[in-house]
């Protein structure tokens, strides 16, 4: 197949500052592509990359867009290097979405469905606030419908961040589920901390909800060290930061991880390759967003829909770190 090939750089500022251990994120900025087939079918894509977490840069994939001609064929798109996960993501995914296959996309462009609310079946896990602003803000994610939460830790003092998780846990309704997001930054003394009190809480009937995992408490470089955590505490840990890719999510698999894989699809690589690597190995995923546009977003909730197998909460709630969604990506769409 041949495609007429449009792309158009964008830029989406958070509503409050996301804070991770990663540092402060004000402005998400990707690319949104637009590829019309020989029949004039029309399919959109997003490039969201994030460079700090494991995939190209912005700079990267708009050198990428713009080295290719105006018109391009599948054998392009199939053959995007490893080293471009978030292209290779963009690209096949707006082939995709021209062909038809998801139920949408088939009428072209005249019909910007993909600006509808989505309307996942899969349960979905709202993100609070770092430090004590979750305390106050999870009451209207609740409200919105959420029952499983997503709080960082590693941001601030492991005591004062332990105290705030004793308050969580008694002010979350019972039978919540909570994910701790560590995004690399404890030491292993520090997750030995967390997941003790995890379990001795649990042991002792004092956790009123559940503590679903701990999410990348360790750097990537400490595999082993997560894999031996991981056999030695009954609380369960999630990889994400280790399996940014397809390929260091192959290489976890293939060195032992029998834990929970978070899969990122807008910045893992290859949808296909994605789907026939969970089919041949029936692994234990999350997926989650890269703070993508209701674009990539389509994207990847088909993925999960697809390849989700353990009805786990998938982390896309977070329309609420944006100040607005539809108005500007419809008006950007008109005029690509
Ligand atoms: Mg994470």
């Amino acid at each position: 197949m041949r495609y007429q090939f449009k792309f158009r750089p964008y830029q989406r500022r958070f509503g409050r500052s996301l804070t991770t251990n990663h540092g402060n994120w004000d402005i998400r900025e990707g690319i949104i592509l637009r590829l019309t087939d020989e029949t004039l079918r029309v399919g959109w894509g997003e490039i969201a990359p994030i460079s700090w977490f494991g995939s190209e840069t912005l700079e990267q994939a708009l050198d990428f867009c713009r080295q290719l001609p105006e018109e391009i064929t599948d054998e392009i798109i199939f053959s995007i290097p490893h080293e471009l996960p978030a292209c290779q993501f963009g690209f096949e995914s707006a082939c995709e979405w021209g062909s038809g296959k998801w139920g949408i996309g088939s009428k072209g462009d005249e019909e910007n469905n993909f600006l509808t609310p989505n309307s996942s079946l899969l349960p979905y896990s709202g993100l609070l606030p770092a430090g004590e602003a979750a305390l106050n803000q999870w009451e209207t994610l609740w409200q919105q419908g959420y029952r499983t939460f997503k709080w960082k830790i590693g941001v601030d003092a492991i005591a004062h961040e332990l105290e705030i998780f004793e308050s969580l846990i008694h002010t979350l309704p019972a039978f919540t589920k909570l994910r701790l997001d560590a995004n690399a930054g404890l030491t292993y003394e520090e997750a030995k901390l967390w997941l003790w009190s995890c379990d001795n809480l649990k042991a002792n009937g004092e956790l009123p909800l559940e503590i679903e995992f701990i999410e990348q408490p360790l750097p990537v470089g400490q595999f082993q060290q997560m894999l031996e955590l991981s056999m030695s505490y009954e609380t369960a840990i999630a990889l994400d930061e280790s399996v940014a890719t397809l390929g260091e999510l192959a290489t976890c698999y293939q060195q032992g991880w029998r834990g929970i894989f978070v899969v990122k699809p807008g910045i893992v690589g290859s949808p296909s390759r994605l789907r026939k690597f969970c089919h041949q190995h029936q692994i234990d995923t999350v997926f989650s967003s890269v703070f993508e546009t209701a674009i990539a977003r389509l994207a990847a909730l088909q993925l999960a829909a697809e390849l989700s197998r353990n009805n786990r909460a998938i982390g896309f709630g977070i329309d609420h770190f944006f100040e607005q969604e539809e108005t500007w990506l419809q008006s950007l769409c008109n005029d690509l």
